[in-house]
């Protein structure tokens, strides 16, 4: 099956109750016995809930995977991958990655002695060497967010396989759309839901997707066990996002590749970061591991006093000043205050993350009425 046609039937079998062809917001806590024991395979919403396990159907089939748990949000996703690991392990993680990953790995994981070790993962040899007796774990995030920097999730694979660790994969920015990680070798991908599998800015919520059957058994434990389970209105929600995810990609990927362009020809910008330049040092293998390019780019202006960002930050129109991305209404953002506040200034600017860099998730209007909106912001 095609995924323009997974994407609108993946997980959706008529409800058997009734033949509802969308399945019913199951809004309830406990499912009554038959008798002590002899139940209909739910019996806490905790554990099971008919419309989740639509979605996490869903979830699975449009990655290409066997399984896949939902969680209440994309970090409760990416904390339950953690709690995977004991006391003393190692988790090798990409020095470019969203903000709240790198709070919760340093702000709340690293007390329980887990360790991090942050390398450049654009460069395999970095996470080679980083690897010790002790890793259990590479966390990789490509496209990354903000810059754009893209990491051989093949290579990564490799070198997880050979140090006996799983390899996660952060697939949020290329969503299932434009990368499949499970099939360049991932033990487990991870979505923030929130952005583009819901694709619309009105849920919360966290995915992640694997083929071992082991591997999922201990994910569902944790996701049982610890509770950070959505509720069933917001599983409804993001079933419904993926059904036009197909069509909202497209074009999100169109409007990003003209956007970009413009946006490197437009004489008062410095730089534009988009994975779909071919003079990009990432390019070779995006092509390879992406079906498209997607509609996330950030750029820098050749004037970034820090008056003149916040003035085209504050005076854009269609593009709303907001933190998130992936929904359908374009968003301009400023990582350096808004987004990645959490990482220290000094690594931020280590990173390449500059004071002046400005994010925009390209929404699904019309090109040239983002452009103009732009153009006018920018002057
Ligand atoms: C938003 C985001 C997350 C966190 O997801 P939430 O749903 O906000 O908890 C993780 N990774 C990336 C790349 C994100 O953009």
């Amino acid at each position: 099956m095609k995924l323009a046609t997974k994407l609108i039937h993946a997980g959706a079998e008529p409800d058997p109750s009734t033949g509802a062809i969308m399945t019913p917001i199951y809004q309830t806590s406990t499912y009554v016995q038959e008798a002590p024991g002899v139940n209909k395979g739910y019996e806490y919403a905790r554990s099971q809930n008919p419309t989740r396990k639509a979605l996490e159907d869903a979830y699975a089939i449009i990655e290409n995977g066997k399984y896949a748990l939902a969680f209440s949000s994309g970090v409760a996703a990416t904390d339950s991958v953690i709690k995977l690991l004991n006391p003393g392990d190692e988790v090798i993680a990409a020095n470019d990655m969203y903000g709240g990953s790198y709070r919760l790995f340093t702000k709340v994981w690293e007390r329980y002695n887990i360790k991090f070790i942050y390398v450049d993962t654009t460069n395999p040899e970095n996470v080679k060497a980083a690897v010790t007796a002790n890793t259990k774990l590479i966390w990789v995030e490509t496209p990354t967010n903000p810059l754009m920097n893209i990491t051989d999730i093949e290579a990564m694979a490799a070198i997880a396989k050979q140090a006996g660790a799983w390899l996660c994969v952060d697939n949020t920015f290329a969503s299932p759309y434009l990368q499949n990680p499970l099939d360049l070798g991932a033990d487990i991908v991870m979505h923030s839901a929130t952005k583009y599998l819901g694709g619309h800015s009105d849920v919360i919520q966290g995915c992640l997707m694997m083929n071992d059957k082991e591997l999922r058994e201990k994910l569902y434990f944790i996701q049982k066990s610890c509770g950070a389970v959505p509720g069933p209105q917001d599983c409804f929600l993001v079933l419904r996002g993926i059904k036009t995810l197909g069509v909202r990609m497209k074009a999100h990927c169109e409007n990003g590749e003209k956007i970009a362009h413009w946006l490197r020809n437009h004489a008062k910008v410095a730089k534009v970061y988009w994975p779909g330049f071919e003079d990009n040092t990432g390019y070779a293998i995006a092509k390879k591991q992406m079906h498209g390019f997607g509609g996330m780019i950030s750029f820098e202006l050749k004037n970034d006093s820090e008056a003149e960002v916040k003035r085209v930050l504050s005076s854009t129109h269609f593009f709303s000043l907001a933190e998130s991305l992936g929904g359908v209404e374009s968003l301009i953002n400023h990582p350096a205050s808004m987004t990645h506040a959490s990482i220290p200034r000094e690594e931020r600017i280590k990173n390449g993350l500059s004071d002046g860099l400005i994010r925009l998730s390209v929404g699904i209007e019309d090109a040239d009425d983002l452009i103009e909106d732009l153009d006018k912001a920018i002057g």
